[in-house]
């Protein structure tokens, strides 16, 4: 296990289309939907990423359908468009809230 070990809360902000991870450490990673949705790294997705380069599109509308937790894995998101292949391991959902340009 990283250092960045396990959430302790994760909260689904429905509304406002933002996964709120709350980290041992104190921080808080606020990923919006969308984020997520395009920086999928399963096969298929990432398959897309070499064709096409970069990173595909945010799509603002995109809502996460289900969260479904690997045990000390990371999590398994399923979207509103129906993709739902990605798992995310929680040190990929903390680098992704935790930007290496950001300084708090
Ligand atoms: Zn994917």
């Amino acid at each position: 296990m990283s250092a960045t070990g396990l959430p302790q809360a994760i909260v689904d902000h429905q509304a406002s289309g933002v996964l709120e991870l709350r980290w041992p450490d104190g921080s808080a990673s606020r990923l919006p939907h969308g984020l997520l949705r395009a920086r999928c790294r399963c096969a298929g997705c990432q398959q897309r990423h070499r064709t096409e380069g970069g990173h595909p599109e945010v799509a603002p509308a995109i809502r996460l359908a289900a969260i479904q937790p690997i045990s000390d894995q990371g999590l398994n998101l399923v979207f509103s468009d129906g993709h739902g292949r990605g798992i995310y391991p929680w040190a990929y959902l903390h680098e992704l809230g935790h930007p290496a340009a950001t300084t708090a």
